[in-house]
């Protein structure tokens, strides 16, 4: 199979996953409980959310490894296994895409902060992030996506980790909120223009955004990813429109339809990969392949 980012060099636009989570919690997972150590413990049930994705007509399969970084698995006990648990992830992907689909490692934030902010260093970071995603090279994937990332030194230092330790294609990608005086920028303050001057300097092959406020303002970000990089290849995942909260939950309501209609203009901004992030399905990964393609 030709490499991702020969692939889109064709001009083609690749599709990939919408989310995990909710898919796990539907299948039973509970509050409290690791949803990486599924990709051990279940995954059967792991196969088949990658399944359905895979028939809704998705290019890349996301691995179920975003919380599986040693930082996070230490809330479960589990950070002496992120080995074994990051490499299963993607082999259980691995598995259902075949040779005819990319597989994804997803590495999420630590969800700690670097001196002077917090407590952490550089070369703990490196570390973690070295340890998680040679873990998704040895179990078969083909690439990393760093991402939900709102500080640029985590970002950086998982993008120089992948690329110094593994040959695989290293895709970073920010979330970004509107600003109130207009524009974008991430919990910490970082645009999308310093974001992507940032994250190509530290290597990144692949620049991006997931998660947020829903496709309408990821349009606009992406023309400002866009503008800045002009010959990068962009990936955007967007939630299924704004958070809404119904019960003391958060939930996206963008249907599948109303998501379709956008996704044109996510390619016609400049986004080369797009899928879904937070309440987005098979169903939605579907109408956004079609609206984009036709048929
Ligand atoms: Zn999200």
């Amino acid at each position: 199979m030709q490499n991702i980012l020969e692939k889109l060099k064709s001009g083609q636009i690749l599709f990939c996953d919408g989310a995990m989570g909710t898919f796990l919690q539907a299948k039973g997972l509970k509050p409290g409980e690791c949803p990486e150590l599924w990709c051990v413990e279940r995954p059967d049930d792991v196969r088949d959310i990658h399944r359905q994705y895979r028939q809704a007509g998705s290019d890349i399969v996301e691995c179920n490894s975003f919380g599986g970084s040693r930082y996070k698995l230490k809330h479960y006990d589990l950070a002496d296994r992120a080995g074994e648990i990051n490499q299963a992830a993607a082999a259980v992907a691995r598995e259902v895409a075949g040779d005819d689909q990319y597989v994804l490692g997803s590495a999420g934030p630590t969800g700690e902060f670097m001196a002077p902010l917090g407590l952490e260093t550089e070369e703990n970071f490196y570390e973690a992030f070295r340890e998680q995603i040679t873990a998704f090279e040895a179990g078969g994937a083909d690439a990393v996506i760093i991402e939900t990332m709102t500080a640029l030194e985590e970002a950086a230092v998982a993008v120089r980790a992948a690329k110094e330790n593994t040959n695989l294609v290293v895709m970073a990608s920010f979330t970004f909120d509107p600003q109130k005086g207009g524009g974008y920028a991430s919990m910490m303050g970082v645009t999308p223009e310093k974001f992507a001057e940032a994250i190509i300097e530290a290597g990144a092959d692949i620049i991006g955004t997931n998660c947020g406020t829903g496709p309408d303002h990821m349009i606009e970000i992406v023309k400002i990813l866009r503008a800045t990089a002009p010959d990068m290849p962009i990936i955007a995942m967007a939630n299924a429109g704004m958070p809404v909260i119904e019960n003391g939950q958060t939930v996206f309501k963008e249907t599948p339809e109303a998501m379709a209609s956008k996704a044109p203009l996510l390619v016609a901004a400049g986004a080369n990969i797009i899928g879904g992030c937070c309440g987005t399905g098979p169903a939605h990964i579907a109408a956004m392949k079609k609206a984009v393609l036709g048929g």
